[in-house]
């Protein structure tokens, strides 16, 4: 018989510790070890040596009042957010060239939206990285939980925003991260040791390290972490965190805060307080309130609302942006040799409907959908027509036979 050997090193069976056996070849634990070493650092220069496509350095005559110039072509009112997000953004541009001749370091500039749904945040967030051509991601809160816990952690959302720019590490490093939903993660009671808070006060500690900076081993294809996948570094130290929520309720806490306030103090300059819009004077103390620890409120500095939309700005959304909802369907209608016209009467009625279905801006969408639905199929085989108006009569008739009357009623 044939004295049992290693195919690589030659060693024989009696000099190793394990020899595997192949269909025609054998491999010492020796050979095996060095193999899985070379394996692990081919890939990894592979990841690293992706050279990074971009250096985000903001134009040097950028300024605030530009980069809400910018933002001012795509979102309508919410100056104050804008404003916000300007400068929070601005600064964290000059904290990232900033050389560290003295002891003073500043700190990074997370920023934390308060605002209804559809509102508006995550396309202020969007378009500041569309703005800042960096990579950027949006995660949800409510995948959050603790780790060891059925859900996602935290760092997963670090695999996305790796997967966002073709994991260029250099890149992701210096990206943002829009996470949705913060309030969703705020702790369920006062008492935090009455149960298990796995989805809460857990995954708040976890984004704690995450938003301040930290080496974060990351598994690059998402997911939980196995001890046997390849994990890459990401260091969080210049990665811009954007959180929103709508924080259901939070107006309570808020109005609670200002009458206690006021007591005894009011006086004449006293500013009359706008009970509408209360999340105007939300501060770090009612989210506290709400559930979030201080810890985390600590490492989201910015804190800024977003107002309430109403029939007016609605009208705005539907025809001002650059890429304005009734700018998109004209265009469509434009390729089909088309022109598309709706009577001022047709988006106020656009406008009242999304309101009174509380469908908030995303609601136009899906009305124009339905009013245009019927137009959008006949005229591309009827290639006389050159001109479509929509007047009331004929929106109010596509509104009623649609499935949206029947939400409307309910
Ligand atoms: P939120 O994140 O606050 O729930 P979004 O940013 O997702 O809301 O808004 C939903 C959609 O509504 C956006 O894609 C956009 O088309 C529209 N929208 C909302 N607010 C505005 C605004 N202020 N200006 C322009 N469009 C808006």
């Amino acid at each position: 018989m044939k004295k049992q050997s290693c195919s690589f090193c030659g060693s024989a069976k009696e000099e190793t510790k394990l020899l595997i056996a192949g269909i025609d070849a054998q491999i010492c634990d020796n050979c095996t070890e060095q193999a899985y070493n070379i394996v692990m650092d081919e890939l990894d220069t592979n990841i690293k040596s992706k050279k990074s496509k971009s250096d985000f350095a903001l134009p040097n005559d950028l300024t605030p009042v530009g980069i809400k110039e910018y933002l001012d072509q795509y979102i309508i009112g919410q100056s104050e957010a804008k404003k916000y997000m300007s400068v929070a953004v601005y600064n964290h541009f000059k904290r990232l060239k900033q050389v560290n001749i003295d002891d003073v370091e500043i700190e990074k500039s997370n920023i934390l939206f308060v605002g209804e749904t559809g509102t508006g945040k995550t396309l202020l967030a969007k378009t500041i990285a569309r703005f800042l051509k960096v990579p950027f991601t949006i995660v949800d809160a409510t995948v959050f939980t603790e780790a060891g816990y059925v859900g996602e952690d935290v760092e997963s959302m670090l695999s996305r925003l790796l997967q966002s720019c073709d994991y260029d590490v250099e890149a992701a490093q210096k990206g943002i991260v829009y996470i949705d939903e913060i309030d969703k993660v705020a702790r369920k009671s006062d008492n935090p040791s009455i149960t298990r808070d796995v989805s809460g006060e857990g995954v708040q500690q976890a984004l704690l390290k995450m938003l301040e900076g930290a080496d974060v081993l990351v598994p690059p294809q998402g997911g939980r972490k196995h001890p046997e996948q390849q994990m890459v570094k990401v260091n969080t130290k210049n990665i811009l965190f954007i959180c929103g929520g709508a924080f259901a309720g939070i107006d309570k806490v808020i109005a609670r805060r200002l009458n206690t306030q006021v007591i005894g103090y009011k006086n004449e300059e006293e500013e009359e307080i706008d009970n509408d819009n209360l999340l105007q004077y939300i501060n770090h103390t009612d989210l506290k309130s709400f559930g979030l620890i201080p810890e985390l409120l600590g490492r989201l500095p910015v804190l800024t609302y977003l107002n309430p939309l109403t029939e007016d700005t609605l009208i705005s959304i539907l025809t001002e942006p650059k890429n304005a909802l009734i700018k998109q369907y004209q265009k469509l209608f434009e390729l089909e040799g088309v022109s598309l016209l709706f009577d001022k009467e047709v988006l106020v009625y656009i406008a009242k409907t999304s309101l009174d279905l509380k469908l908030g801006a995303r609601g136009l969408r899906t009305i124009l959908e339905v009013i245009l639905t019927d137009a959008m199929f006949e005229l591309p085989s009827q290639k006389d027509i050159k001109e479509f108006v929509v007047d009331i009569t004929y929106a109010t008739g596509q509104i009623s036979k649609s499935k949206l009357s029947k939400l409307k009623a309910a």
